[in-house]
């Protein structure tokens, strides 16, 4: 196994990966803003991170990993007081929609999911804390942050803050890198919105202070990794620092991972361009939540992502292929023994696979290493040289693989079921398929070939294809 090695937005560096206690890892992942639902460049962000704890529990590593909601903000209480509803009532169906996005591209669950609303207490703690070291100044019934009173302002994203007013504040959560300014830590409340009264006054919250408190309640004042997407590094991520190691005088993060952005056909989403996809706009057009994921997962992280049907196509391809691998190897009969040869090969895989992976999460590269065996294997499974003793070690390489990538099982059509896609032509479960199939294999052997191409057709029509086998046996997949 190689050592790991990842890159740190902060050092500017790829470093060795050290967490500070040994096989144990806590890592906090800013969740999404449940206003809407989460678009595919949200989703890029998601798989990253999901490949990235997956990967380092595949090495062994016990995960501490934190996701938080982020169910209140300026848009979601504006929205809701429009709405008329609470904000739990206004967000509960983005978050709900989150989650089953999330299932749906094979997500993992982070040990904890928590909502910024229920840890209002904290906040205000963590502000009174940047109080008393006087970080902090009223303005207005709001309390902001004094940006040139930390020293370590701007390392994480570079920003430059020659020529920044002291005093110079913003209230908008959202900012661009050209005004590094005091932020809000503290909103004064809006008539007709919601506010918590509290022990620092009336209000709500700023965006910035809900991670640092979340994050520091579940991880301790020193987190391993953070991760988000590279436009959080500025602000909300400098802001995470400042508040954090304001209060506790210690490092808040050791390792910072930022996803780039994607692109879809080589423009930036945006609604007014026509090119702003949801998880569901994809799966109403036909296209498979494996391949989605798949083609989110298969551009190392760092790489700006341009996302295109094409590629979507390729990314639903390589996905068959590689479950035709896995069928090959479970259902074809191979000739006993071993060959030292693809012994090896397989090896070479495993070990190129985790040494993509090790560096940097280079995923072309770990995918590159699986689809060379998958190509090799097949050469010599059709030329009858793959041996029944090498079956075992390919699918213990191919569950490694799986592991992390979460493709090879056939789940697609259920997961489109249970989000309203596709409902009339997948209603065929895998029992009824595998009684036709049966049928039609002692059609074919009492030569009643009427019969069999009936049975061939009727399965077509129902959105499986049937393949016959070299060995007489039928392997069938859903299209
Ligand atoms: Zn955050």
């Amino acid at each position: 196994m190689h050592e790991i090695h990842l890159h740190n937005t902060l050092s500017g560096k790829i470093e060795t990966f050290v967490p500070q206690k040994p096989g144990q890892v806590g890592m906090y992942t800013c969740g999404p803003t449940v206003y809407d639902y989460a678009h595919i460049g949200n989703y890029r962000t998601f798989v990253f991170q999901d490949i990235l704890r997956r990967f380092l529990k595949l090495r062994g590593f016990q995960m501490n990993h934190v996701m938080n909601l982020t169910d209140v903000d300026d848009r979601i209480i504006a929205n809701a007081a429009k709405a008329g509803v609470g904000i739990r009532e206004y967000t509960e169906k983005y978050a709900q929609a989150f989650f089953d996005d999330c299932k749906t591209l094979n997500i993992e669950s982070p040990e904890h999911w928590i909502r910024a609303t229920d840890h209002i207490p904290e906040m205000v703690s963590l502000i009174q804390k940047l109080q008393a070291e006087s970080y902090t100044y009223p303005s207005e019934g709001s309390i902001y942050y004094r940006i040139t009173k930390f020293k370590d302002y701007g390392k994480l994203s570079k920003v430059d803050l020659t020529g920044i007013q002291a005093g110079a504040r913003v209230d908008n959560d959202r900012y661009e890198k050209e005004s590094a300014r005091d932020f809000a830590l503290w909103k004064a409340p809006k008539e007709g919105e919601h506010f918590w009264q509290t022990a620092i006054g009336a209000g709500r919250p700023g965006w910035h202070i809900e991670c640092s408190a979340m994050a520091m309640k579940y991880l301790g004042e020193t987190l391993d990794i953070h991760t988000g997407g590279i436009d959080l590094a500025f602000p909300h991520h400098e802001n995470e620092i400042a508040q954090s190691q304001a209060a506790t005088g210690k490092p808040f993060v050791h390792y910072w991972m930022h996803a780039e952005h994607l692109l879809v056909e080589g423009e930036k989403m945006s609604k007014s361009l026509g090119n702003f996809f949801t998880l569901r706009d994809l799966f109403a057009k036909g296209y498979k939540p494996s391949a989605l994921r798949f083609a989110l997962a298969s551009v190392p992280y760092r790489r700006q992502l341009n996302f295109t049907f094409d590629g979507l196509q390729q990314a639903t391809s390589s996905v068959e292929r590689l479950r035709n691998f896995a069928a090959r190897l479970k259902n074809e009969k191979f000739a006993a023994g071993s060959s030292a040869e693809m012994a090896a090969r397989i090896k070479t895989a495993a070990d190129d696979f985790d040494g993509g992976l090790s560096d940097d999460l280079n995923t072309a590269q770990a995918l590159a290493a699986v689809f060379d065996l998958v190509r090799e294997a097949n050469i010599a499974m059709d030329k009858g040289e793959f041996r029944q003793g090498e079956v075992k070690p390919a699918l213990a390489f191919l569950a490694s693989f799986d592991k992390v990538f979460a493709v090879l099982d056939d789940t697609d059509a259920e997961k489109l079921k249970a989000l309203g896609f596709g409902a009339d032509d997948a209603g065929i479960g895998d029992a009824e398929i595998e009684k036709l199939v049966a049928e039609r294999q002692s059609a074919r052997a009492r030569r009643d070939f009427a019969a069999s191409d009936r049975i061939r057709k009727e399965l077509s029509d129902r959105g499986i294809i049937l393949e016959d086998t070299k060995d007489g046996n039928v392997r069938w997949k859903r299209k």
